[in-house]
Formats: C-alpha cells, structure tokens, sequence
C-alpha cells in the first residue's frame, strides 16, 4: 500500500520541466522582436520574479514590507497587517509552529475492519482485556480506530468451518477434509488478488502430511509465519507407529478419494473448485513407513541399501517404485540430512573407512570430533591450522542443491538431474570408502524423476515446513 508514496513519477516531472523551458524560449524571442511588455498581472511566473527582484534591487525589503502592511491597513485589512509584523520579528522555532499549526491537516483515518483487526489481535498475541484497553484508549482521544472485540469475534468465528464438520473425543480432534476444503475454498475465493471475474472452474493445490511431536514443552510456543496458512485435519494422543501412520493415511487417502469439488457462490457466481492434494509435508521416516521400506538407510526408491549406494552405475539401473515419488523429497529435512555426512565424513577422514572399528581410529575419530565441535562453536569452519577438510567443491555443490529445491521456483529437471549426477560422481570420487546416505542418494540419484512427477508445482512449495512448525 505504501508503494504508492514511493513510486515517484519523473518522466512526468521532467515532462513537465521541459514544456516550461519552451515557454521560456518562446518568451524570450517575443521580446527580441520587442513586443510591449505586459501588466505585472499577465505576467508569466518568471517575469513576474525577474519583476520583484528588480524592485527589491532598487527599493530593499524593509521599503517594500512597510508599504505592503501599509497597503493592507489602507484596504480595511488590520489584522493581516497585524501578523505580518509579527511574523517578522519572531524566533525561527516559534515561526516554524505556527507554520504547522496553520498547514497541518487534520488526521485522516481509515478505520480497520475486523478481518484487519483481527490480524493485529493474532500478531500482537493480545488477550481480550489488553485488545479492549487499547481500543478504549485510543478513543479517549476521538480515535475510532479498532471495531469492537465482538466484531473481531466474528471474524474468528468465520475462519472455522461449521460446528457439525469437527468431531472431538477425549484423545482426539478431526475435521471431516471435505467440510474442510470448501470452507478454505470459499475463504480463499474472499481474497481480491486471488479471485478474477468469469474464472468459475478452478484447481486448489494442496500439499499435506503428518508427524508425531512428543516435545510438549513446545506447547505455547510462537507460531511461525507459516503456520498461519496449514489447516489442521487431526490432532491425536497416541504412540507414533508404522501401524498407525498407515492407518491415519489410508484414511485421508479413502476422504480424498471421495472428495466433490467446491461448490462456492461468491456475490451471485457459482464457481467449482476441484481439489488437487499431495502427500509431501512429510520426513523421511514417514516416508519410509509408507513406501513400506525396510530401513531408514534403504533409499524408498529404488530400494539401495547402504553398501550398494557408491555403486552409481548399479543404482542408476536399479528399477524404480514410481509411486513412492508422490511423497516428494522432504526438502526442509534434506538442509540436515546433507550435513550429516558432511559431519561424518570430516570425522573419518584420518583413517577413511566407514566406522572406526580399531582402538587407534576409535581415538582419531574422537579428537577429530572434538575439534570439529570446538570449531563449529566457536567460528563456524574459519580454522587456521586446517587439518583435513571435507571437499569445498562437494560442499558448494551440496548448497547449491539444497538452495535450489528450496527456493520456490520451478526448476529445470535435467540441468537438475545432470548437475545431481555430476555431484554423486564427485562424491563417489573423493569418499569411496564412506557410502552415500539414502537421503542424500535420493536427491542425487532420483531428484530429477521426483521435480518430473510434480511438474504442476515446483518442488519448494511442495515443502514440508508448515507440517513442521
Ligand atoms: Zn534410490
């Protein structure tokens, strides 16, 4: 909104310089051709300053102030004459005063609605007593800035869907997802940018997932930015296992299944939302659970294990499980499952072997750990007697993977795959002896195929970020 202030126009500006500079030239050859000059009146702005100064050159300011006051008490005008005299002799701060006391418009406000309202209340974390005292304060000087605590109630309420669409147990929450989409739908509709006249068939996208959290010291903590936009289906007391993860996603899978598009009448338009949902607000453990795999350290892919993972001719070649690309590449969890290697293989580096087995590289290990921690707290990698480090390149490259997938954008696969492999091959190069991770393997060797699978939106978006929040 602001933006408008900011944006200055010059081209008109200019604009409008140049045509007075005609003016002036114009002028100017009019004299030469020595026209009768005109009255003080007629006179352009110009003229009419080179007039004044030629009085001010011959007459001085004193003359001229006195014969205007005079001038004025001639015309009947006391009290104008009045304050100029007194606007003369005044201190510069006192002049400056009256200058904004005589200048300053009245406040123009634009009072919140309560969506508006409601926002700040959220933003500002208030209870409802410190809502209504800023309110009361605010109108103690004529200020009607915020509308009452009951409207912003209202607004509240209208975030919900309908009472008869929430199911609530003693260990349980649940929305049914179809109640659920349309009231987001017709939400998201209200919204000016989202909505475009004569636009009645849409697709909504939506990403989803789930996770168990046991930290409930995390309880109250602030919500993120992003929070803001996820939508909760369920909220369960149990213990986290396979079992129930599977069963908690066949049932949403069996709601999605079923689900109608949205039917929304938005000021007398019908309009139809169809819904588009992927499995990708998920780690790799719940993917892990639902591609049925083995082990953590098994790729959900193509099955490599972990012995078979620097062998990139052989996992090239491996068939693929295509369904198990749905569930996407947990783009927030990839920034620390690439650094775990990076870690262990910094670890390894004096004797290069996968796990220290022998007293001797149990001890390297240990001190190499030590001080890596050490460096880490104390200036994030700036060592000056650097032991031996971790590949720089393979690290640039690790970023720059990492910063790819997560910015948003669409991405082009095959430079992606191209410069994924390249990567992989470095990898293998340099660590044969330390085997690929299956998370980081999963990016490298099957990126490409996965930003292929979700060519509707780019891999970023499809983040699970808000499921973690
Ligand atoms: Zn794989």
């Amino acid at each position: 909104m602001n933006q408008k202030n900011d944006i200055q126009s010059p081209p008109f500006l200019s604009r409008v310089n140049l045509h007075a500079n005609l003016n002036l030239l114009h002028r100017k050859r009019e004299e030469k051709r020595g026209r009768p000059s005109k009255t003080y009146e007629d006179s352009s702005v110009s003229t009419k300053k080179r007039k004044n100064k030629d009085l001010l050159d011959t007459c001085g300011l004193d003359f001229i102030l006195n014969s205007y006051t005079q001038g004025l008490r001639a015309r009947g005008e006391r009290e104008e004459a009045l304050i100029v005299e007194v606007l003369r002799t005044l201190p510069p701060e006192k002049k400056s005063e009256i200058r904004n006391t005589l200048l300053s418009e009245p406040a123009h406000l634009t009072a919140y609605t309560k969506n508006e309202a409601l926002g700040i209340f959220i933003d500002l974390n208030q209870s409802k007593a410190q809502y209504e005292n800023m309110r009361s304060y605010l109108i103690t000087k004529n200020c009607l800035l915020f509308p009452s605590y009951k409207s912003i109630r209202e607004a509240k309420r209208m975030c919900y869907p309908p009472d008869s669409s929430i199911e609530i147990t003693n260990i349980k929450a649940k929305i049914k997802l179809q109640d659920l989409l349309d009231h987001t739908s017709a939400r998201l509709i209200k919204i000016d940018d989202v909505y475009k006249q004569g636009l009645n068939h849409l697709n909504l996208y939506s990403k989803w997932g789930c996770d168990g959290s046991s930290g409930q010291s995390e309880y109250k903590q602030p919500l993120p930015e992003e929070m803001r936009f996820c939508r909760p289906i369920l909220i369960e007391f149990s213990k986290e296992t396979p079992e129930k993860t599977t069963l908690v996603v066949n049932d949403i899978n069996a709601q999605i299944l079923a689900l109608n598009p949205s039917l929304i009448n938005h000021n007398g338009e019908g309009i139809e939302i169809k819904h588009t949902l992927f499995l990708t607000m998920i780690d790799g453990k719940v993917a892990q659970v639902l591609s049925e795999t083995s082990s953590s350290a098994v790729c959900t892919i193509c099955g490599a294990k972990p012995t078979e993972m620097n062998n990139l001719e052989k996992v090239r070649n491996k068939p693929v499980d295509e369904v198990s690309y749905q569930y996407g590449l947990s783009t927030l969890h990839c920034w620390i499952r690439f650094m775990e290697p990076i870690l262990h293989l910094s670890y390894n580096l004096g004797f290069e072997k996968w796990s220290a087995t022998t007293t001797e590289n149990k001890d390297l290990k240990k001190h190499k750990k030590a001080y890596v921690q050490r460096n880490f707290r104390e200036e994030l990698g700036l060592n000056i007697d650097k032991p031996k480090q971790v590949d720089e390149e393979l690290l640039k490259r690790f970023y720059v993977i990492l910063q790819v997938m997560s910015c948003g954008r669409g991405i082009d696969a095959t430079k992606f795959g191209q410069y994924a492999f390249d990567t992989a091959q470095l990898y293998v190069n340099k660590y044969k002896w330390f085997y690929m991770p299956s998370s980081v393997h999963k990016v490298l060797i099957h990126g490409e195929s996965v930003i292929r699978h979700f060519s509707v939106l780019p891999l970023g978006q499809l983040s699970e970020d808000a499921q973690e929040s």
